[in-house]
């Protein structure tokens, strides 16, 4: 059996370790001058490779995909990841919400690794032949920009639409629209949520921890706890990046912090008049300063309605009362995501109705697999992007070992 994979990022480069391994005839292609461009700058060039989790919590940061996940994730789990790369003598390490990196903080360590796993025996390397087309007559024709060449399987590992730079530029959807497979149109996902309030870009860099960020979307409320950034007319950081996978394609969508997630909006009052209490001829802006950064501090009396100068002995029940509110429901008016490019992960791709999910086979096209980012599947941020390129290359790889020991 001879088989093609097209891409070799962390999918393409896990399959082919696996297939050349059982001694399968591998070819591999990809567009760059080298291997794994996408891997180099992942986790800030630390690569989070995967998180150190049971399957349920994998599951449960999968945005879309989780219900066809779960043979894949199954078949190889997070622990298989970990004892993959340490057997390969990459050595990894598990941080704070279980991400795991390798122990020398270097995302080309995985690479390294990934490109240790391939037999060399059984690989042939096309680096800087970018695939035009793919056909099947008796068998595939896969056309790059310098030859035809011939297989029994194809393994597309092309990846998303995002960071094209690293050379993931969305062919992948264009060969499975070839073979006239379902393709969900892309779309952004972990990407900034861009606001349209002018003080946005103001409190630009100013991070927050512990908050809460709230999405109405289409009537329905999402929330999460922990730690946003603001950007030049943007909001970023890990919960802001996570909403907008939840955000997607919606557009009717109301945004809204809570600086005090921890406390309601009773014992944030009483925690007010204690503070008010007690600092009677101070200005309000002393009192608001203790309850959040203070770049934050006038801008949030504004949008209040309050003077900062005022003394706290003059506050009404009233402006008391909105400040209370304001603190649990500081409303962000949204404007759109970030585009496609700028996202960790691209959201749609081949659409899971296509594909068997234990072998990452097309249902309609025999031989023909789909691995990695370029499936209609992307997760949270956290490791599991990987993990789900390791979980789905797989499945696939599994799947094409059988069909070569029963030829
Ligand atoms: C900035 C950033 C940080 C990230 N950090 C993390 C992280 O820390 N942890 C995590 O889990 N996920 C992270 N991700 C997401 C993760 O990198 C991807 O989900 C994962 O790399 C997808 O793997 P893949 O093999 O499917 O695709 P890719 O890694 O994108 O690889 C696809 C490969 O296919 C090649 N290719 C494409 N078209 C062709 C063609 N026509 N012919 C030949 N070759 C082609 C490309 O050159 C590329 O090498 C991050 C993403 C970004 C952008």
């Amino acid at each position: 059996m001879k088989v093609a994979i097209i891409g070799g990022g962390a999918s393409g480069l896990f399959v082919a370790g696996k297939l050349t391994q059982a001694k399968i005839e591998t070819y591999i292609f990809d567009g760059n001058e080298k291997f794994g461009k996408k891997i180099y700058i992942t986790g800030k060039g630390r690569c989070n490779v995967t998180n150190n989790c049971d399957k349920e919590n994998y599951l449960k940061n999968v945005v879309r995909g989780k219900k066809f996940m779960y043979s894949a994730i199954n078949q190889f789990d997070s622990q298989d990841t970990i004892d993959f790369f340490e057997k390969l003598g990459c050595p990894l390490k598990t941080e704070h919400g279980g991400r795991v990196f390798p122990s020398s903080d270097k995302a080309s360590d995985i690479t390294k690794a990934l490109e240790k796993n391939i037999n060399k025996d059984f690989i042939q390397i096309h680096l800087n032949e970018r695939v035009i087309s793919i056909n099947k007559k008796s068998s595939f024709i896969v056309k790059t920009e310098k030859f035809d060449y011939f297989f029994d399987a194809v393994v597309i590992a092309t990846g998303g639409k995002s960071y094209p730079a690293t050379g993931s530029t969305g062919d992948g959807y264009k060969f499975a629209k070839m073979f006239g497979i379902n393709v969900i149109t892309p779309y952004s996902a972990l990407v900034p949520i861009k606001i349209k309030d002018k003080f946005c870009s103001e409190l630009e860099g100013l991070s927050l921890k512990n908050v809460q960020l709230n999405a109405k979307i289409n009537g329905k409320v999402k929330s999460l706890f922990g730690e946003m950034l603001f950007a030049k007319n943007a909001i970023t950081g890990p919960i802001a990046l996570s909403l907008s996978s939840y955000i997607g394609e919606n557009k009717e969508v109301e945004l809204s912090l809570d600086f005090k997630p921890a406390l309601t909006s009773v014992k944030l009052e009483e925690r007010i008049m204690r503070d008010f209490k007690e600092n009677l001829n101070k200005e309000i802006s002393y009192i608001i300063r203790g309850l959040m950064p203070h770049r934050l501090t006038s801008i949030f009396l504004n949008c209040c309605g309050i003077d900062e100068h005022k003394k706290v002995n003059s506050i009404t029940a009233k402006e008391r009362n909105k400040i209370v509110n304001k603190l649990k429901n500081f409303t962000l008016i949204y404007e759109g995501l970030y585009p496609i490019e700028s996202g960790i992960v691209t959201a749609g791709g081949v659409d899971l109705k296509e594909i068997n999910p234990k072998t990452m086979e097309s249902k309609k096209v025999s031989d023909l697999y789909f691995v990695g980012e370029v499936l209609d599947i992307d997760c949270l941020t956290g490791g599991y992007n990987l993990q789900t390129a390791f979980s789905s290359g797989y499945a696939a790889a599994e799947a094409i070992i059988l069909k070569a020991d029963k030829v």
